[in-house]
């Protein structure tokens, strides 16, 4: 399937569903110099399609980490694992916060896996979050 343009409404919508949020590493669309990536969770190249239910929402840095990988290395049993699918999977289900808010930690080899390969405790990213608590804007509430 090829590549295609999203209308405003469609980004609109794809917005609105991610709750304004990067759908991996939850960076928020406010606070981004750059508009977010429309991403195919499963990549075209490998036969995923332009419909809403294969589309996230992803800041730039984890949609150019994801590329066209699928899976990612687990670091604890070294087995390769499907990534986070945030239309099938419940972020809270496979991630959750340390203690100060600001890092993600895996809760299962699925969040493993999607935090290695996406780097999603990148510092830029940990430093924006730690700026944002002190703002009082974050975690947001629908990954609390
Ligand atoms: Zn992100």
């Amino acid at each position: 399937m090829r590549r295609r343009r999203f209308s405003a409404a469609e980004r609109s919508f794809i917005e609105q569903r991610a709750q304004y949020h990067c759908e991996y590493c939850i960076a928020p669309l406010d606070f981004s110099p750059e508009t977010f990536d429309i991403e195919h969770i499963m990549p075209l190249s490998k036969g995923g399609s332009n419909e809403l239910g294969n589309l996230g929402l992803s800041c730039g840095g984890c949609n150019t980490r994801k590329y066209d990988f699928t899976h990612g290395l687990d670091e604890i049993t070294q087995e390769i694992i499907p990534l986070f699918h945030p239309r099938l999977d419940i972020w809270k289900q496979h991630f959750h916060w340390d203690d100060t808010q600001s890092i993600i930690i895996g809760k299962t080899s699925v969040g493993r896996a999607t935090i290695n390969t996406l780097e999603l405790n990148r510092k830029g990213v940990v430093n924006l979050r730690k700026a944002l608590i002190k703002y009082g804007v974050f975690p947001p509430e629908h990954v609390l």
